[in-house]
């Protein structure tokens, strides 16, 4: 066991404080990564707070994180001593089962072992994720990272980035399509960027004009405040595709009119409350809704490589560890352009 040191949650109303905890002794197939930075993900309050249910507690928060590789057990192939290196939301599977074996790990038919907040294979050591000084993963699930992009804007794409890239992926968003993103916040900016780069018409809804000027910085093509009916109307039928981010309660069947015939929409956000659903409107042109859960290692890889190719990162807020609790209070009222992102030197100040 190795000495880490970390910010953790000891309880779903305390406040995250500094935390002394072991990481397991490197085996021959881990790698060491010395965390720099870690992205803040709106589900790391849930968890924080147990809003889900089940946390445990004390809880190290964070998975999306980045850093360079401090050592390397035996059978490592692929990674040395000073590379950068990137963790997600997943630290093992069983890694035999159909979709395991299909690179997506995240549908592991016995359940992903998550980055925090979950249990290893052997069912009882607890994982701490990346608010911490380093983090011990086996090396199959361990990114690598493209060496031109801010390294601190990087971290989201972990799980903000992989969440928005493989839908878009997997329902072949490409040149000529129109496609909408709805919400604008650490996901949905991420959607309009990937949905720009893949070369489609990108438009974003969003409840106010406010976002406007930020959404078309971003990539967007045009901008839609979906409080207003008569804007709403006019894009009926026009969608080729619609990623839906977001998580508030909300009418999803005023968005699923605005696909046109085998059209898809696709949500990755989910509201406490579940939608109603009118099956006509699904039924009126063959239309699809569908879900997505982040991504298997393989397309992780892929949509790093890309971000590197295309020069696609996060728009953060670097804070030190210390801010984390005012972090957290901005992100629920929404006052974060778009990732907080923790600048993990903070912990050894
Ligand atoms: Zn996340
Ligand atoms: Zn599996």
């Amino acid at each position: 066991m190795t000495p880490a040191l970390g910010y953790a949650a000891t309880g779903p109303k305390a406040a995250l404080s500094p935390f002394k905890f072991e990481r397991r002794a490197p085996r021959d197939t881990d790698i060491v990564i010395d965390i720099q930075y870690c992205g803040v993900c709106h589900s790391d309050i849930h968890q924080a707070r147990d809003e889900w249910g089940g946390s445990m507690f004390p809880m190290v928060p964070g998975h999306e994180i980045v850093g360079t590789v401090k050592a390397v057990g035996k059978s490592v192939k692929g990674f040395k001593v000073g590379d950068l290196a990137g963790v997600g939301c997943l630290v093992d599977s069983c890694r035999t089962c159909g979709s395991c074996k299909e690179g997506l790990e995240q549908f592991c038919e016995s359940g992903f072992v998550g980055t925090y907040n979950s249990y290893e294979r052997d069912g009882k050591t607890v994982t701490y994720g990346g608010y911490s000084d380093h983090v011990v993963v086996d090396q199959a699930f361990v990114l690598k990272v493209p060496s031109n992009l801010n390294l601190a804007a990087v971290a989201p794409l972990l799980c903000a980035g992989i969440t928005t890239y493989s839908p878009m992926r997997h329902w072949k968003v490409s040149k000529g399509q129109r496609v909408g993103v709805v919400g604008l916040g650490g996901l949905g900016h991420m959607g309009v960027k990937f949905a720009h780069a893949f070369g489609a018409q990108t438009v974003v809804f969003t409840t106010s004009l406010k976002k406007k000027e930020d959404a078309m910085r971003l990539g967007a093509d045009e901008v839609v405040v979906s409080k207003d009916p008569q804007a709403m109307a006019a894009q009926r039928g026009r969608f080729d595709f619609i990623l839906n981010t977001v998580s508030a309660p909300h009418d999803i069947n005023a968005y699923l009119q605005l696909l046109k015939r085998d059209g898809t929409m696709v949500v990755v956000g989910i509201p406490e409350k579940a939608p109603e659903l009118e099956a006509s409107t699904l039924i009126m042109g063959r239309k699809r809704l569908a879900g997505s859960l982040i991504g298997g290692l393989p397309e992780t890889q892929e949509m790093l490589d890309f971000c590197g190719k295309h020069n696609i990162v996060s728009d953060i807020e670097l804070i030190p560890i210390q801010k984390i609790n005012e972090a957290y209070e901005r992100m629920i009222k929404g006052d974060v352009k778009y990732r907080f992102v923790i600048d993990t030197k903070s912990l050894r100040v």
